[in-house]
Formats: structure tokens, C-alpha cells, sequence
């Protein structure tokens, strides 16, 4: 493949728009498209050069780059429908499929399945790093397939992100990438009880962040994206939890992860639960904030300050079964000493 490729960009959304604009200012061939008028328009505007249709974007293109909500997305764009063929049918073989959305890992695997069984090619390189990593060309990518395949787009990849990893066969970036955020969206409450249990033993959050930053409990939740302010001046808890990453997108991480314990079989326990208490606090207002915010709903379902009320802690809320010593503690909440 030549390095400056044709590039067929479908979803001009919050991270496809400013990927696709760093393609075209390196100098590659991109054909845009979004089913959105909207955001076709932007994309337009911006300087990116876009097509009448998905179909149009493909002809021509050596590399279909889709950057959809979800795997339904893509397995439709693919697939075609009613309206109209797919897009598998309409490029020539030999195309390489690049899908950067974040989807199911088993949907990864059929979309490469589909794909090559067409006659192409395939990797998935779902991103990390946000708009901000999307806008700066700064984004991580893991990818998954062939290594020919993966290294045919690396010098594209290249040019959208500042880390490219390739994690294995066709689904490896979706497995790295929720892996790695069950990791987070789990560390982060647990660094958010952390805290604010601190607060109600009387401990200042610089004195506990001293502590664990240097100590077994550090971890990136705290050190970089600390959910109180003050330790950390460039964490989003210093600007009232404006993302960063936002809470809606962990918790469909986190469901993604879910899903890939469910179809393996793996007894994991701690990622359910986290998806559950990220599912509630994105429904109640909570979608658009940082992931770290979690705080504030662990602080705000607390039994502060010993007005033990009978109120409903979060891990209840969440569906959680709560140990038997949680609920003896609950028990003797008329006051009496233990
Ligand atoms: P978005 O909703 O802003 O953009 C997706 C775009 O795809 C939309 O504009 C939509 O109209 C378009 N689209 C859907 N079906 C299409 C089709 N058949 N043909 C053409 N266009 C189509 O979403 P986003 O924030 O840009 O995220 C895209 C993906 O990246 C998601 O899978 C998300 O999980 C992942 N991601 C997002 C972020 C983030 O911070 N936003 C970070 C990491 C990963």
C-alpha cells in the first residue's frame, strides 16, 4: 500500500471529525462521509473532502476507516441492508477495514470474519486519549489482525495517535482496550471511596494522596486524574469534572468488558458491579461529567458526619449484595455504640 493511501473516513463524529482533518493535512486522500448532514457539513467546512454517500467514499479507497457509536454500526454499515449493498460489496478486494469504533470484542471478530470472507482485510484499533488526543494526534491505538494488515496502516495510525500497539489477531484491540478499562473504571471508585472515607477519618486529601501516590494504592486514577482537587492541578476534579473522559463512555466500557465476562465464561465481579454504579450515575445526570465525578455520588450516598439515617448507600443502589458486616453496622444505626 502506498503511504499516502486513499482513505474512506465513515462517522465525522466527535473523534472521526478531527482524525479524519489530521489525514488530510498529512497529505492522504480521505473521502468522508456521515449519515448525519450535520456533521458532513462540518467535516466540510473544516477542509475535510467528503462524499455523497458511504458507497461513494468507498470506491476507489484502499482503506475503509470507520469510527462509529457501536458494533451494530459497523456490522450494518458492512453488511448492507434493504436500502442498498454494504460496504463490503461495494470495495474492490483487497481493501484493508480499519474499524477504530469501541465495540463488542466478539463483534470485532465477525466484522473481520465478514470482511475477509468478502475478500479484504481487516484490523480493529479502538482508540484512548479522547477528543483532546483525537484534535492533537496524541490518541493511543490497539490494534488487532494480521501483522502485513497492521502494518499496512501503521503510518497512518501513525498520524492520528503518538502510541500504536498491536495487541494480536482480529479482536485484540477490543480486548486490550476494555481490559485496560475495567482496570480503570474499577481503580477509580476504588480511589473515590478511598478518599472520602479519608475525609470522614479526618485525613486531608494531600495527606492521603502523599501516601498512596508513593505507596502500594498508587495507580493512574490517582496520580493522574485524582478525583479531588488540589493533589493533582491538571485532573479534571480542578475544573468541576468537565471531561476527560466522561462517565457515559466509561459505562459503556465497562458494559463492553461485561459482556466479553459473560461470552467467556470468566467469574469477574468487580466490573459488573463498577458498570452497575457507572450505569446509575450516567442515567442520573452524570453522563457528561468526568468518570472521576463517581466521587461526588459515593460522597453524596454516604452516611456522613454519624447521621446514620438508614439512607441508601451507593453499593445498595447499585443492586450490590452487601457483606453480612456492612449490614450488622446498619443494624445498630439507633445510635448505640458498637
Ligand atoms: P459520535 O457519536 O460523535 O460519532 C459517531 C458518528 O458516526 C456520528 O456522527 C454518526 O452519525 C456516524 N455514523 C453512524 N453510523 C454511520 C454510518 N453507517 N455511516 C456513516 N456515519 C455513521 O461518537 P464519538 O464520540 O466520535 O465516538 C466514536 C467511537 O469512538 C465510539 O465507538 C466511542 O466509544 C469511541 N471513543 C470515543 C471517545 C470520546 O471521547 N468521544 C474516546 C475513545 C473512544
Amino acid at each position: 500500500m502506498p503511504e499516502k493511501s486513499r482513505v474512506a473516513f465513515l462517522g465525522l463524529g466527535h473523534m472521526g471529525g478531527p482524525m479524519a482533518l489530521n489525514l488530510v493535512r498529512a497529505g492522504y486522500r480521505v473521502a468522508g462521509f456521515d449519515v448525519v448532514p450535520e456533521a458532513l457539513q462540518a467535516a466540510r467546512a473544516q477542509g475535510i473532502p467528503v462524499a455523497g454517500s458511504a458507497l461513494e467514499a468507498v470506491d476507489g479507497a484502499d482503506v475503509v476507516l470507520t469510527m462509529f457509536p457501536s458494533g451494530g454500526h459497523v456490522l450494518d454499515a458492512y453488511l448492507g441492508g434493504p436500502d442498498g449493498p454494504g460496504l463490503l460489496a461495494a470495495a474492490a478486494a483487497g481493501t484493508i477495514f480499519l474499524d477504530c469504533s469501541t465495540i463488542n470484542v466478539d463483534e470485532a471478530r465477525e466484522a473481520a470474519r465478514l470482511a475477509i470472507e468478502a475478500g479484504h482485510r481487516s484490523v480493529d484499533a479502538p482508540v484512548s486519549g479522547g477528543v483532546v488526543g483525537a484534535e492533537a494526534g496524541t490518541l493511543t491505538f490497539q490494534a488487532g489482525g494480521d501483522v502485513a494488515d497492521f502494518q499496512a496502516v501503521l503510518p497512518l495510525l501513525e498520524v492520528m495517535g503518538k502510541r500504536v500497539v498491536h495487541c494480536g489477531g482480529h479482536g485484540a484491540g477490543q480486548a486490550a482496550k476494555i481490559c485496560n478499562n475495567l482496570i480503570l473504571g474499577v481503580s477509580m471508585i476504588a480511589v473515590s471511596e478511598a478518599f472520602v472515607l479519608g475525609e470522614e477519618l479526618g485525613l486531608t486529601h494531600q495527606a492521603l494522596f502523599d501516601v498512596a501516590s508513593a505507596a502500594s494504592g498508587q495507580c493512574w486514577a490517582l496520580t493522574t486524574n485524582c478525583p479531588v482537587p488540589g493533589p493533582v492541578p491538571a485532573s479534571p476534579a480542578n475544573r468541576d469534572y468537565q471531561p476527560g473522559f466522561a462517565a457515559a463512555l466509561m459505562a459503556k466500557d465497562l458494559n463492553l468488558a461485561v459482556n466479553a465476562l459473560d461470552s467467556t465464561g470468566v467469574a469477574g465481579q468487580m466490573g459488573p458491579l463498577a458498570a452497575r454504579i457507572y450505569d446509575r450515575f450516567a442515567a442520573e445526570g452524570g453522563a457528561g461529567r468526568d468518570f472521576s465525578a463517581i466521587i461526588t455520588d459515593i460522597r453524596d450516598s454516604s452516611q456522613v458526619h454519624g447521621q446514620h439515617d438508614g439512607g441508601d448507600p451507593a453499593g445498595e443502589r447499585a443492586g450490590t449484595q452487601l457483606p453480612d458486616r456492612r449490614r450488622t453496622t446498619t443494624a445498630h444505626d439507633d445510635g448505640s455504640p458498637e
